[in-house]
């Protein structure tokens, strides 16, 4: 990122980029909201809350059961999602380690709602430091 990029940045009050910032947010919120299933339940608490995901291959595949992030009957099995407590904020009495086993669908447009999640949410800290370290000094 070059300086001038960063000066203008720190002038909040230019509209400028608050409207390009709103632009943003807006088009993140709303891919969520296409990748995003309204079945998810506590699945999706937990993509928005912790901010490392791990998935794993199930091999074989489990066939023909419910997936556990959509709660739907009948799919086949194939990633373990996993998410451990020490990456979550704010879910309460939650295990070590957290497991989801679920079908290929569901495993895609976690991960995918997960990354678009914590983009937003990282790109906003990234911009508040920034914009912080110099009124610092
Ligand atoms: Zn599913």
């Amino acid at each position: 990122m070059d300086t001038d990029f960063l000066s203008l940045l720190q002038d909040e009050q230019d509209p400028y980029f608050e409207e390009a910032k709103d632009a943003i947010e807006k088009v993140i919120e709303s891919k969520k909201n296409l990748v995003g299933s309204t079945t998810w339940n506590k699945f999706k608490k937990m993509l928005e809350s912790c901010s490392i995901l791990e998935s794993e291959a199930i091999k074989p595949m489990i066939k023909a059961v419910k997936c556990q992030a959509c709660r739907r009957k009948q799919r086949n099995l194939t990633q373990h999602i996993m998410f451990f407590s020490a990456d979550c904020n704010g879910v309460k009495e939650l295990p070590l380690k957290m497991e989801f086993s679920v079908g290929c669908f569901c495993a895609e447009r976690g991960s995918l709602y997960h990354d678009l999640h914590h983009h937003n949410s990282q790109l906003k800290q990234s911009c508040a430091e920034k914009v912080a370290l110099p009124a610092m000094k």
